[in-house]
Protein backbone atom coordinates (compact mmCIF):
# COMPACT_ATOMS: atom_id res chain seq x y z
CA UNK A 1 0.00 0.00 0.00
CA UNK A 2 2.64 2.44 1.46
CA UNK A 3 4.33 1.51 -2.37
CA UNK A 4 1.61 2.71 -3.98
CA UNK A 5 1.03 5.93 -2.20
CA UNK A 6 4.62 6.72 -2.82
CA UNK A 7 4.57 6.37 -6.53
CA UNK A 8 1.46 7.91 -7.36
CA UNK A 9 1.77 10.70 -9.40
CA UNK A 10 1.26 14.64 -8.24
CA UNK A 11 -2.35 15.78 -8.88
CA UNK A 12 -0.25 18.78 -11.00
CA UNK A 13 1.50 16.45 -13.09
CA UNK A 14 -1.78 13.62 -14.07
CA UNK A 15 -3.38 17.04 -15.33
CA UNK A 16 -0.21 18.86 -17.43
CA UNK A 17 -1.12 15.80 -19.54
CA UNK A 18 -1.34 16.90 -23.03
CA UNK A 19 -4.68 14.21 -23.33
CA UNK A 20 -6.58 16.55 -20.56
CA UNK A 21 -5.46 19.93 -21.72
CA UNK A 22 -8.47 20.64 -24.02
CA UNK A 23 -11.08 19.37 -21.87
CA UNK A 24 -9.32 21.77 -19.08
CA UNK A 25 -9.75 24.22 -20.98
CA UNK A 26 -13.83 23.64 -22.04
CA UNK A 27 -14.81 22.18 -18.67
CA UNK A 28 -12.63 24.06 -16.50
CA UNK A 29 -8.87 23.07 -14.62
CA UNK A 30 -10.69 23.13 -11.44
CA UNK A 31 -12.95 20.59 -12.15
CA UNK A 32 -11.14 18.32 -14.25
CA UNK A 33 -8.54 18.43 -11.34
CA UNK A 34 -11.12 17.47 -9.33
CA UNK A 35 -11.81 14.61 -11.49
CA UNK A 36 -7.86 14.05 -11.14
CA UNK A 37 -8.22 14.17 -7.12
CA UNK A 38 -10.89 11.42 -7.26
CA UNK A 39 -9.17 9.25 -9.36
CA UNK A 40 -5.94 9.66 -7.84
CA UNK A 41 -7.96 9.23 -4.56
CA UNK A 42 -9.34 5.94 -5.78
CA UNK A 43 -5.77 4.63 -6.76
CA UNK A 44 -4.77 5.32 -3.38
CA UNK A 45 -7.61 3.38 -2.00
CA UNK A 46 -8.23 0.15 -4.08
CA UNK A 47 -5.39 -0.63 -6.68
CA UNK A 48 -2.82 -2.62 -6.31
CA UNK A 49 -0.78 -1.18 -9.28
CA UNK A 50 0.11 2.40 -9.60
CA UNK A 51 -0.65 3.67 -13.15
CA UNK A 52 1.77 6.32 -14.49
CA UNK A 53 0.71 9.82 -15.20
CA UNK A 54 -0.49 9.66 -18.73
CA UNK A 55 -2.56 6.14 -18.19
CA UNK A 56 -4.49 7.81 -14.97
CA UNK A 57 -4.99 10.75 -17.61
CA UNK A 58 -6.48 8.69 -20.48
CA UNK A 59 -8.37 7.43 -17.79
CA UNK A 60 -9.93 10.71 -16.41
CA UNK A 61 -10.17 12.01 -20.04
CA UNK A 62 -12.68 8.74 -20.99
CA UNK A 63 -14.78 9.40 -18.16
CA UNK A 64 -15.14 13.37 -18.28
CA UNK A 65 -18.48 14.44 -18.73
CA UNK A 66 -19.71 16.89 -21.28
CA UNK A 67 -20.85 19.47 -19.00
CA UNK A 68 -18.96 20.66 -15.70
CA UNK A 69 -21.30 19.04 -13.60
CA UNK A 70 -21.19 16.43 -11.16
CA UNK A 71 -24.62 15.26 -11.96
CA UNK A 72 -25.14 12.14 -14.25
CA UNK A 73 -27.88 11.38 -16.47
CA UNK A 74 -29.70 8.45 -15.02
CA UNK A 75 -31.56 5.83 -16.71
CA UNK A 76 -34.97 5.53 -14.34
CA UNK A 77 -35.97 2.16 -14.09
CA UNK A 78 -37.45 1.98 -10.96
CA UNK A 79 -40.96 1.53 -11.99
CA UNK A 80 -41.85 5.05 -10.48
CA UNK A 81 -42.16 7.70 -12.90
CA UNK A 82 -41.79 10.45 -10.61
CA UNK A 83 -38.76 9.53 -8.29
CA UNK A 84 -37.79 12.01 -5.86
CA UNK A 85 -34.35 11.13 -5.16
CA UNK A 86 -33.80 11.40 -9.64
CA UNK A 87 -35.40 14.42 -9.27
CA UNK A 88 -38.74 14.14 -9.70
CA UNK A 89 -40.49 14.97 -12.95
CA UNK A 90 -37.66 14.87 -15.48
CA UNK A 91 -38.54 17.75 -18.31
CA UNK A 92 -38.93 17.54 -21.94
CA UNK A 93 -37.15 18.07 -24.41
CA UNK A 94 -38.84 21.14 -25.82
CA UNK A 95 -38.82 22.22 -21.74
CA UNK A 96 -34.97 21.40 -21.74
CA UNK A 97 -34.29 22.92 -24.69
CA UNK A 98 -36.22 26.39 -23.61
CA UNK A 99 -33.56 26.19 -20.95
CA UNK A 100 -30.79 26.68 -22.93
CA UNK A 101 -33.23 30.02 -24.65
CA UNK A 102 -33.24 31.50 -21.34
CA UNK A 103 -29.61 30.69 -20.32
CA UNK A 104 -28.47 33.99 -22.01
CA UNK A 105 -29.45 37.65 -21.72
CA UNK A 106 -33.47 37.22 -22.67
CA UNK A 107 -36.20 39.06 -22.73
CA UNK A 108 -37.71 37.50 -19.05
CA UNK A 109 -38.67 41.37 -17.76
CA UNK A 110 -38.33 43.51 -20.89
CA UNK A 111 -41.02 44.37 -23.46
CA UNK A 112 -38.98 44.14 -26.91
CA UNK A 113 -41.54 46.41 -28.94
CA UNK A 114 -41.40 49.63 -26.25
CA UNK A 115 -38.35 49.08 -24.64
CA UNK A 116 -39.94 49.25 -20.99
CA UNK A 117 -40.17 46.78 -18.30
CA UNK A 118 -42.68 43.94 -18.45
CA UNK A 119 -44.14 41.73 -15.83
CA UNK A 120 -42.09 38.83 -15.23
CA UNK A 121 -42.65 35.66 -16.98
CA UNK A 122 -46.14 37.34 -18.23
CA UNK A 123 -46.03 34.39 -20.90
CA UNK A 124 -45.58 31.40 -18.61
CA UNK A 125 -47.64 32.85 -15.96
CA UNK A 126 -50.53 33.19 -18.59
CA UNK A 127 -50.39 30.05 -20.16
CA UNK A 128 -50.88 28.53 -16.52
CA UNK A 129 -53.74 31.01 -15.63
CA UNK A 130 -55.26 29.69 -19.34
CA UNK A 131 -54.45 25.70 -18.15
CA UNK A 132 -56.08 26.15 -15.14
CA UNK A 133 -59.24 28.06 -16.74
CA UNK A 134 -58.71 31.29 -16.33
CA UNK A 135 -57.80 31.84 -12.96
CA UNK A 136 -55.01 34.50 -11.80
CA UNK A 137 -51.60 32.71 -11.19
CA UNK A 138 -48.27 33.04 -9.34
CA UNK A 139 -45.28 30.97 -9.19
CA UNK A 140 -42.96 30.17 -6.29
CA UNK A 141 -40.01 27.98 -5.87
CA UNK A 142 -42.01 25.00 -5.06
CA UNK A 143 -44.90 23.98 -3.16
CA UNK A 144 -43.45 24.42 0.06
CA UNK A 145 -42.86 28.12 -0.40
CA UNK A 146 -46.54 28.66 -2.27
CA UNK A 147 -47.85 27.55 1.54
CA UNK A 148 -45.23 29.41 3.48
CA UNK A 149 -46.60 32.57 1.25
CA UNK A 150 -50.32 31.81 1.66
CA UNK A 151 -49.54 31.93 5.32
CA UNK A 152 -47.55 35.53 5.18
CA UNK A 153 -50.21 36.88 3.29
CA UNK A 154 -53.75 35.44 4.44
CA UNK A 155 -53.20 34.52 8.24
CA UNK A 156 -50.69 36.96 9.88
CA UNK A 157 -50.73 36.86 13.45
CA UNK A 158 -53.65 34.81 13.14
CA UNK A 159 -54.42 30.89 12.72
CA UNK A 160 -55.91 28.36 10.17
CA UNK A 161 -57.79 25.31 10.86
CA UNK A 162 -56.52 21.83 9.60
CA UNK A 163 -57.70 18.54 9.50
CA UNK A 164 -56.15 16.11 11.77
CA UNK A 165 -56.35 13.39 8.72
CA UNK A 166 -54.22 15.81 6.55
CA UNK A 167 -51.13 16.69 8.86
CA UNK A 168 -48.90 15.10 5.94
CA UNK A 169 -44.74 15.07 6.30
CA UNK A 170 -43.81 15.44 3.15
CA UNK A 171 -40.38 13.92 2.89
CA UNK A 172 -37.00 14.27 4.34
CA UNK A 173 -38.86 14.86 7.57
CA UNK A 174 -40.35 17.89 6.45
CA UNK A 175 -43.87 18.34 7.90
CA UNK A 176 -46.55 20.98 6.61
CA UNK A 177 -47.64 21.75 10.04
CA UNK A 178 -43.93 22.37 10.88
CA UNK A 179 -43.58 24.65 7.99
CA UNK A 180 -46.67 26.39 8.69
CA UNK A 181 -45.98 27.04 12.38
CA UNK A 182 -42.22 28.52 11.22
CA UNK A 183 -44.39 30.94 9.42
CA UNK A 184 -45.63 32.34 12.82
CA UNK A 185 -49.10 31.12 12.08
CA UNK A 186 -50.97 29.25 14.59
CA UNK A 187 -52.74 25.25 13.63
CA UNK A 188 -55.88 24.64 15.01
CA UNK A 189 -56.13 21.04 14.50
CA UNK A 190 -59.51 19.13 13.70
CA UNK A 191 -61.01 15.92 13.94
CA UNK A 192 -59.13 12.61 14.32
CA UNK A 193 -56.91 10.71 12.36
CA UNK A 194 -59.56 9.25 10.32
CA UNK A 195 -62.45 11.32 10.80
CA UNK A 196 -63.17 14.96 10.41
CA UNK A 197 -66.37 16.44 10.58
CA UNK A 198 -68.21 19.83 9.21
CA UNK A 199 -69.19 20.77 12.87
CA UNK A 200 -65.37 20.12 14.10
CA UNK A 201 -64.27 22.98 11.84
CA UNK A 202 -66.94 25.57 12.54
CA UNK A 203 -65.59 25.00 16.22
CA UNK A 204 -62.77 25.70 15.63
CA UNK A 205 -62.87 29.19 13.57
CA UNK A 206 -62.85 32.43 14.91
CA UNK A 207 -62.28 35.65 13.88
CA UNK A 208 -58.70 35.48 13.94
CA UNK A 209 -58.84 32.35 11.37
CA UNK A 210 -56.86 33.07 8.17
CA UNK A 211 -57.71 30.28 5.95
CA UNK A 212 -58.90 26.50 6.22
CA UNK A 213 -56.66 24.51 4.50
CA UNK A 214 -57.00 21.19 2.91
CA UNK A 215 -53.83 18.94 2.38
CA UNK A 216 -54.24 16.25 -0.52
CA UNK A 217 -52.81 13.17 1.69
CA UNK A 218 -50.50 12.73 -1.75
CA UNK A 219 -48.38 9.97 -0.65
CA UNK A 220 -50.72 7.67 1.75
CA UNK A 221 -53.76 6.35 1.67
CA UNK A 222 -56.66 5.18 4.88
CA UNK A 223 -58.92 3.25 4.45
CA UNK A 224 -61.78 2.18 6.52
CA UNK A 225 -64.00 4.18 8.94
CA UNK A 226 -63.04 7.22 7.42
CA UNK A 227 -64.66 10.91 6.62
CA UNK A 228 -63.44 13.99 5.41
CA UNK A 229 -65.14 17.13 4.17
CA UNK A 230 -64.47 17.92 0.66
CA UNK A 231 -63.61 21.72 -0.71
CA UNK A 232 -66.60 22.13 -1.65
CA UNK A 233 -68.75 21.92 1.26
CA UNK A 234 -66.24 23.90 3.00
CA UNK A 235 -66.22 26.78 0.92
CA UNK A 236 -69.98 27.08 1.50
CA UNK A 237 -70.07 26.86 5.03
CA UNK A 238 -67.23 27.74 6.72
CA UNK A 239 -67.55 31.53 6.36
CA UNK A 240 -63.73 32.05 5.44
CA UNK A 241 -61.35 31.28 2.55
CA UNK A 242 -60.49 27.95 1.99
CA UNK A 243 -56.77 26.97 0.32
CA UNK A 244 -56.77 23.83 -1.08
CA UNK A 245 -52.85 21.92 -1.55
CA UNK A 246 -53.50 19.74 -3.90
CA UNK A 247 -49.84 18.41 -4.41
CA UNK A 248 -49.93 16.93 -7.44
CA UNK A 249 -49.89 19.57 -10.00
CA UNK A 250 -52.48 17.93 -11.62
CA UNK A 251 -54.71 21.11 -13.69
CA UNK A 252 -57.47 19.16 -14.74
CA UNK A 253 -59.03 16.03 -13.83
CA UNK A 254 -57.11 13.31 -15.70
CA UNK A 255 -58.96 9.87 -16.70
CA UNK A 256 -56.19 8.11 -15.43
CA UNK A 257 -55.93 8.86 -11.70
CA UNK A 258 -59.90 9.26 -10.85
CA UNK A 259 -58.89 9.91 -7.19
CA UNK A 260 -56.13 12.34 -7.82
CA UNK A 261 -57.62 16.38 -7.35
CA UNK A 262 -57.02 19.14 -9.68
CA UNK A 263 -57.18 22.72 -9.51
CA UNK A 264 -59.83 23.05 -12.02
CA UNK A 265 -62.71 21.42 -9.99
CA UNK A 266 -60.68 22.80 -6.58
CA UNK A 267 -61.20 26.04 -8.10
CA UNK A 268 -64.49 25.54 -9.39
CA UNK A 269 -65.86 23.89 -5.90
CA UNK A 270 -65.02 27.36 -4.70
CA UNK A 271 -61.13 26.79 -3.29
CA UNK A 272 -59.97 30.75 -2.88
CA UNK A 273 -56.32 29.71 -3.67
CA UNK A 274 -55.04 26.13 -5.44
CA UNK A 275 -51.37 25.38 -4.44
CA UNK A 276 -49.44 22.80 -6.52
CA UNK A 277 -46.32 20.93 -6.87
CA UNK A 278 -44.88 22.17 -10.77
CA UNK A 279 -42.37 19.08 -11.00
CA UNK A 280 -45.20 15.99 -9.96
CA UNK A 281 -47.85 14.86 -11.76
CA UNK A 282 -47.63 18.72 -14.28
CA UNK A 283 -44.45 17.39 -15.65
CA UNK A 284 -42.22 20.22 -15.36
CA UNK A 285 -39.66 22.23 -13.58
CA UNK A 286 -39.83 22.61 -9.51
CA UNK A 287 -42.10 25.15 -8.79
CA UNK A 288 -44.97 25.89 -6.19
CA UNK A 289 -47.65 27.09 -8.22
CA UNK A 290 -50.73 29.33 -6.95
CA UNK A 291 -53.94 29.64 -8.45
CA UNK A 292 -57.15 31.98 -7.57
CA UNK A 293 -58.98 35.07 -7.47
CA UNK A 294 -56.88 38.42 -9.20
CA UNK A 295 -56.95 40.74 -5.79
CA UNK A 296 -55.52 38.21 -3.65
CA UNK A 297 -53.12 36.52 -6.15
CA UNK A 298 -52.24 40.02 -6.31
CA UNK A 299 -51.63 40.24 -2.25
CA UNK A 300 -49.34 37.12 -2.91
CA UNK A 301 -47.27 38.89 -5.67
CA UNK A 302 -46.58 42.13 -3.79
CA UNK A 303 -46.03 40.97 -0.40
CA UNK A 304 -41.92 41.60 0.56
CA UNK A 305 -41.43 38.06 1.04
CA UNK A 306 -42.87 36.74 -2.58
CA UNK A 307 -39.51 38.09 -3.62
CA UNK A 308 -37.39 35.58 -1.57
CA UNK A 309 -39.51 32.89 -3.04
CA UNK A 310 -39.44 33.93 -6.46
CA UNK A 311 -38.84 31.75 -9.40
CA UNK A 312 -35.68 32.33 -11.69
CA UNK A 313 -35.97 33.06 -15.40
CA UNK A 314 -35.07 28.90 -16.22
CA UNK A 315 -38.14 27.69 -14.65
CA UNK A 316 -40.23 30.14 -16.00
CA UNK A 317 -39.28 28.98 -19.32
CA UNK A 318 -39.45 25.75 -18.75
CA UNK A 319 -43.02 26.32 -17.03
CA UNK A 320 -43.97 27.60 -20.44
CA UNK A 321 -42.87 24.90 -22.82
CA UNK A 322 -44.39 22.27 -20.27
CA UNK A 323 -47.85 23.91 -20.32
CA UNK A 324 -47.83 24.33 -24.17
CA UNK A 325 -45.08 21.80 -25.16
CA UNK A 326 -45.83 18.54 -26.46
CA UNK A 327 -46.94 16.42 -24.03
CA UNK A 328 -44.25 15.51 -21.12
CA UNK A 329 -42.28 12.03 -20.25
CA UNK A 330 -44.68 12.04 -17.25
CA UNK A 331 -47.59 12.13 -19.61
CA UNK A 332 -46.26 9.67 -22.02
CA UNK A 333 -45.68 7.69 -19.09
CA UNK A 334 -49.04 7.59 -18.18
CA UNK A 335 -50.69 7.44 -21.34
CA UNK A 336 -48.79 4.43 -22.16
CA UNK A 337 -50.46 1.39 -23.17
CA UNK A 338 -49.11 -1.28 -21.29
CA UNK A 339 -48.66 -3.96 -24.16
CA UNK A 340 -45.99 -1.71 -25.04
CA UNK A 341 -43.90 -1.94 -22.59
CA UNK A 342 -44.33 -5.29 -22.47
CA UNK A 343 -43.08 -5.78 -25.86
CA UNK A 344 -40.13 -3.55 -25.10
CA UNK A 345 -39.23 -5.72 -22.30
CA UNK A 346 -39.11 -8.65 -24.00
CA UNK A 347 -37.42 -7.32 -27.25
CA UNK A 348 -34.91 -6.23 -24.86
CA UNK A 349 -34.37 -9.36 -22.94
CA UNK A 350 -34.29 -11.46 -26.40
CA UNK A 351 -31.51 -8.58 -27.58
CA UNK A 352 -29.71 -9.00 -24.17
CA UNK A 353 -29.84 -13.21 -24.61
CA UNK A 354 -29.17 -15.02 -21.29
CA UNK A 355 -29.86 -14.51 -18.89
CA UNK A 356 -32.30 -11.88 -19.23
CA UNK A 357 -36.09 -12.43 -19.65
CA UNK A 358 -39.28 -10.24 -19.65
CA UNK A 359 -42.22 -10.07 -17.13
CA UNK A 360 -45.18 -7.70 -16.42
CA UNK A 361 -44.83 -5.49 -13.15
CA UNK A 362 -46.76 -2.97 -11.23
CA UNK A 363 -45.35 0.70 -11.18
CA UNK A 364 -46.40 3.64 -9.41
CA UNK A 365 -46.88 6.78 -9.88
CA UNK A 366 -44.52 8.62 -7.14
CA UNK A 367 -43.88 11.77 -6.26
CA UNK A 368 -46.03 12.07 -3.42
CA UNK A 369 -49.20 11.01 -6.00
CA UNK A 370 -51.86 8.78 -6.73
CA UNK A 371 -50.76 6.85 -3.20
CA UNK A 372 -51.84 3.34 -4.21
CA UNK A 373 -52.51 3.16 -7.86
CA UNK A 374 -50.91 0.88 -9.40
CA UNK A 375 -49.40 1.04 -13.21
CA UNK A 376 -49.85 -1.95 -15.53
CA UNK A 377 -46.03 -2.18 -16.82
CA UNK A 378 -43.23 -4.42 -17.92
CA UNK A 379 -39.49 -5.01 -16.78
CA UNK A 380 -36.35 -6.35 -18.38
CA UNK A 381 -35.76 -9.06 -15.29
CA UNK A 382 -31.71 -9.62 -14.39
CA UNK A 383 -29.69 -10.93 -11.67
CA UNK A 384 -29.87 -8.53 -8.67
CA UNK A 385 -26.15 -8.81 -8.91
CA UNK A 386 -26.17 -6.87 -11.46
CA UNK A 387 -27.99 -4.03 -9.99
CA UNK A 388 -24.71 -2.09 -8.21
CA UNK A 389 -22.44 -2.33 -11.27
CA UNK A 390 -25.30 -1.13 -13.81
CA UNK A 391 -26.24 1.67 -11.22
CA UNK A 392 -22.39 2.96 -11.12
CA UNK A 393 -21.93 2.64 -14.78
CA UNK A 394 -20.82 5.05 -17.69
CA UNK A 395 -24.23 5.70 -17.90
CA UNK A 396 -26.25 5.08 -14.63
CA UNK A 397 -29.39 2.77 -14.66
CA UNK A 398 -31.37 2.69 -11.65
CA UNK A 399 -33.90 -0.41 -11.29
CA UNK A 400 -35.67 -2.03 -8.50
CA UNK A 401 -34.30 -5.23 -6.55
CA UNK A 402 -37.13 -7.31 -5.20
CA UNK A 403 -37.34 -11.04 -4.47
CA UNK A 404 -33.63 -11.79 -5.47
CA UNK A 405 -33.87 -10.34 -8.88
CA UNK A 406 -32.77 -6.91 -10.35
CA UNK A 407 -36.00 -5.53 -12.23
CA UNK A 408 -35.19 -2.63 -14.80
CA UNK A 409 -38.72 -1.63 -15.03
CA UNK A 410 -39.51 0.29 -18.50
CA UNK A 411 -42.76 2.68 -17.21
CA UNK A 412 -40.71 5.64 -16.65
CA UNK A 413 -37.91 4.56 -19.54
CA UNK A 414 -37.58 6.58 -22.75
CA UNK A 415 -37.95 4.39 -25.69
CA UNK A 416 -34.70 5.74 -26.97
CA UNK A 417 -33.08 4.76 -23.85
CA UNK A 418 -33.82 0.71 -24.67
CA UNK A 419 -31.04 0.56 -26.75
CA UNK A 420 -28.72 2.15 -24.19
CA UNK A 421 -30.24 -0.18 -21.48
CA UNK A 422 -29.37 -3.07 -24.24
CA UNK A 423 -25.29 -1.90 -24.52
CA UNK A 424 -25.36 -1.61 -20.87
CA UNK A 425 -26.62 -4.38 -19.87
CA UNK A 426 -24.30 -5.98 -22.79
CA UNK A 427 -21.07 -4.55 -21.18
CA UNK A 428 -21.81 -5.29 -17.79
CA UNK A 429 -22.16 -9.18 -18.74
CA UNK A 430 -19.07 -9.03 -19.99
C1 LIG B 1 -45.31 17.49 -2.57
C2 LIG B 1 -46.30 18.17 -1.71
C3 LIG B 1 -46.00 19.37 -1.07
C4 LIG B 1 -44.64 19.99 -1.15
O1 LIG B 1 -44.37 20.50 -2.39
P1 LIG B 1 -42.83 20.80 -2.80
O2 LIG B 1 -42.98 21.29 -4.20
O3 LIG B 1 -42.10 19.52 -2.67
O4 LIG B 1 -42.33 21.84 -1.87
C5 LIG B 1 -46.96 19.97 -0.32
N1 LIG B 1 -48.20 19.41 -0.18
C6 LIG B 1 -48.52 18.25 -0.78
C7 LIG B 1 -49.90 17.71 -0.60
C8 LIG B 1 -47.60 17.59 -1.58
O5 LIG B 1 -47.93 16.44 -2.17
Amino acid sequence: MDDVRRSLPAVDRVLAQPILQDSAAALGREFVKSRVRAALEHLRRGADVASGADAIAAAVSADLPDAPTSMRRVINATGVIIHTNLGRAPLSAAATAALTVAAGATDVELDLATGKRAPRGAAAIGALSEAAGGASAHVVNNGAAAIALACYVMAPGGNIVLSRGEMVEIGDGFRIPELIAATGVEIREVGTTNRTHLRDYLAAIDERTGFVLKIHPSNFHVDGFTSSVPVRVLAREAGVPVVADIGSGLLTPNPHLPLEPDARTALNDGAALVIASGDKLLGGPQAGLLLGEDDLIHRLRRHPLARALRVDKFTLAALEATLLGPPTPVARALDAHPPTAFSRAEQIAEAIGEPATSRTTHGAVGGGGAPGVELRSAAVVLPAELAVPLRTGRRPIVGRVSGGELLLDLLAVDPLDDAVIIEAVREVLG
